[in-house]
């Protein structure tokens, strides 16, 4: 197959991506009172109304669209204020009613969009000639917007556990579990248009979507136990052309990086299948990460299949203007406005920036920082805590398997660390040193590196002596760096270090040295060279020692005589005119406040929680259920608006209906406090719905479904539907 690029140069690729978030962070369920949790014991969260029992009736969760709405004000959409739930057809034993309440054409949310910066090797994904993107002046990065369709609200299905199939697939399992803990979860699905043109684009726009959803608190995100999975769909067409190619639609991307890969993949294999002769078909495809390949699902299903109409059930919503105000009164500063506020209010660097306020923990332990005394009398301080978290804290996070949110290291002990490193007083190696000891102590970095004798020596009484030596032992690289390499510097400094069993400052040997060798040199200008190649260039920095030797052994402070020896401060001469330690010392100092990122921290890393019981890739896979989304129902934004007109028809019939059932006035959303199950309401105020949510009798057949998925025939058509 041809690489990415090269299909991309003749290709264009036509993206969308479908995302599911369930609202973990809410306490109950999205049209009953059962408790919302992913650790209890399988079925004990149920009662009548999710698991579909005869008469029950839902009641819609207020909490959970207050979060849909703000998860819209978020991505810039408008958001409907009347709106209403549709019921999606389909037998599958992981949803025992046998539909899933869902929206129809007008969801919550319509019509938003995000902004996307894309830069470095992700860039050049994109031909360089590409339109419709504003590239940067040196072409090496550009900006896209994203079109966002819609976010709407619906339920999540049980779990499935498929036992003693390959990797817990359905194929060839021999019996499957099901727990309906998580069935009647609220979960918002966000469509995109169709504007995405790189995996990488995708990519950078789920983890944009990610970063929001955890700003505003709505969810958990975490894409790795589900809460968070997208589908993408993609298309290929030649470049120029502007009907859409037949398109594919991807499982199981539930990570950025399989995100990535799977549609890179696809947009490879379907080129190659394209450029042979051959036909794309529509139809869903799993991907396969362990293998790298795409495999053919299913065929895919239309809006039609699933019967798609409105909930007798539930009355239309008519949001009012207070309800939206009052979620938009809510919204958090979002991760960009943070980041660039960090930039400006702190001078932090755009990337610790962006990463810090891309993580809610992490953000909220820095302002912890930095407001924390020292860092308000000394300002500068807060570069030094945002470096500090972002590499060094984070690393041991990630290696602790802990995180910002549970961690025992305390804002102070950070700060009180970050001072003791922008003062010299010990070395960045030490400064990671020192994170493991004080959040496993509890103790103040001061009084750590106290105790252990950790400060570096900076009196030049105690290291001139040190440096002395080793330019008499040294010989060869003094002449060196006389004949004007001064990159030798950095092994000498590496060698007073050793002499210093760790403890000296290396910028300080750096600079003594620097000047002794200069003074040197003037002294004797015979000995070999001429004057003027005896400084050091200006053009190569002298660069600290990559390594110093880090004991925790204090200096033994040197025969002191050599302290009356220490050259003259070689007050003129080329080596004053040319100041030997303005280089040096900057060099020094920038090579201090970079610590060499280590097992680069990237995000606070989760946990792995090994508590968690082995959640089978299969159940989040759904092998064979239809795809959970009403996908042709979904109608391009003209659809969408004709279709209101018959909505509002269907509407005064359903409400009225709705309304006698005793659901949910339609101005005030209720909440799902207490039973909400209605089974126990009396019979007569579901009368008039019972004809048409009473389900056919046709038989309350055990789930025996060892079928994927029964085709639909007429027969089992729900004749209720009127279309
Ligand atoms: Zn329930």
């Amino acid at each position: 197959m041809k690489s990415l690029q090269e299909v991309l140069e003749s290709w264009e690729a036509v993206i969308g991506l479908e995302i599911h978030t369930e609202l973990t962070t809410l306490e109950t369920k999205m049209f009953c009172s059962c408790r919302l949790s992913h650790d209890d014991e399988p079925n004990t969260n149920v009662c009548p109304v999710c698991l579909g029992m005869p008469g029950a009736l839902p009641v819609p969760n207020r909490q959970a669209i207050r979060s849909i709405v703000k998860a819209g004000l978020a991505t810039n959409c408008e958001i409907q204020k009347r709106s209403m739930f549709y019921r999606k057809h389909y037998f599958y034993p992981d949803m025992a009613k046998n539909f899933q309440t869902t929206q129809g054409p007008v969801a919550f949310c319509m019509h938003g969009h995000l902004d996307l910066t894309v830069e470095g090797e992700g860039a050049k994904e994109r031909p360089a000639n590409s339109k419709n993107v504003t590239w940067s002046a040196d072409k090496s990065s550009y900006s896209t917007h994203v079109r966002i369709l819609r976010i709407h609200m619906e339920e999540d299905a049980a779990k499935m556990i498929h036992v003693g199939g390959e990797e817990g697939r359905i194929t060839s399992a021999t019996e499957s579990l099901i727990d309906y803990n998580r069935c009647g979860t609220p979960l918002i699905e966000l469509v995109t248009e169709p504007d995405l043109r790189t995996p990488e684009e995708a990519r950078l726009f789920m983890e944009k979507l990610r970063r929001t959803f955890l700003a505003l608190g709505i969810s958990d995100c975490s894409m790795e136990n589900g809460s968070m999975r997208c589908d993408g769909n993609v298309s290929l067409r030649r470049r120029g052309d502007t009907a859409l190619g037949t398109k594919t639609e991807l499982k199981n991307l539930n990570s950025f990086k399989s995100l990535h890969d799977g549609l890179e993949y696809e947009i490879r294999r379907q080129a190659e299948v394209l450029e042979m002769g051959g036909e794309v078909f529509q139809e869903t495809r799993h991907w396969e990460p362990s293998r790298r390949r795409t495999v053919v699902m299913r065929v895919k299903e239309t809006a039609d299949d699933y019967r798609l109409f409105p909930d007798p059930d539930l009355a239309p919503f008519d949001l009012s203007d207070e309800f939206i105000d009052e979620c938009r009164a809510e919204l958090p500063e979002l991760p960009e406005a943070k980041a660039a506020r960090y930039v400006s209010q702190y001078g932090l660097k755009a990337a610790d920036a962006a990463q810090l306020a891309g993580s809610p923990e992490a953000a909220s332990f820095f302002e912890a920082s930095v407001a924390e005394k020292p860092v308000a009398s000394k300002p500068a301080l807060a570069v030094q805590v945002a470096n500090l978290l972002v590499n060094d804290v984070a690393g041991y996070l990630k290696s602790a398997g802990s995180t910002f949110a549970d961690t025992a290291l305390t804002p102070a002990q950070v700060v009180s660390l970050a001072g003791l490193l922008s003062e010299g007083a010990i070395s960045a190696k030490q400064g990671r040193e020192v994170v493991e000891l004080m959040a496993a102590s509890g103790k103040d970095a001061v009084a750590i590196v106290d105790e252990r004798g950790m400060r570096q020596v900076t009196d030049d009484s105690a290291l001139q002596p040190i440096v002395d030596e080793v330019i008499a032992a040294c010989p060869d690289q003094v002449q060196q760096f006389r004949d004007g390499n001064s990159r030798v510097v950095g092994f000498l400094v590496g060698q007073c270090m050793k002499r210093a069993k760790g403890s000296g400052n290396p910028k300080r040997f750096n600079e003594l040295l620097v000047a002794s060798m200069a003074a040197a040199s003037e002294k004797e200008p015979a000995q070999a060279v001429p004057a003027g190649e005896a400084e050091p260039k200006p053009s190569a920095p002298v660069k600290a020692p990559a390594k110093p030797a880090a004991s925790a052994k204090p200096v033994k402070p040197a025969a002191k005589k050599a302290a009356s020896e220490k050259p003259a401060k070689s007050a003129d001469g080329p080596a004053t005119t040319q100041p030997p330690t303005a280089k040096p010392g900057q060099a020094a100092k920038t090579a201090a406040a970079k610590p060499a990122k280590p097992a680069k921290p990237a995000k606070p890393a989760k946990p792995a929680k090994p508590a968690k019981p082995a959640k089978p890739a299969a159940s989040r896979q759904k092998a064979a259920k239809p795809a959970a989304k009403p996908k042709a129902e979904e109608p391009s934004s003209k659809t969408a608006k004709s279709s209101t007109a018959k909505q509002t028809a269907a509407r005064p019939a359903a409400a009225k209906k709705t309304a006698a059932a005793k659901t949910v006035s339609p101005s005030k959303p209720a909440i799902t406090t207490k039973a909400a199950s209605t089974s126990t309401k009396p019979k007569s105020k579901a009368k008039s719905t019972a004809k048409v949510s009473e389900p056919k009798s046709t038989g309350a057949k055990k789930p025996a479904a060892k079928t994927p998925r029964t085709k639909k025939t007429a027969a089992s058509e729900p004749d209720t539907s009127k279309e």
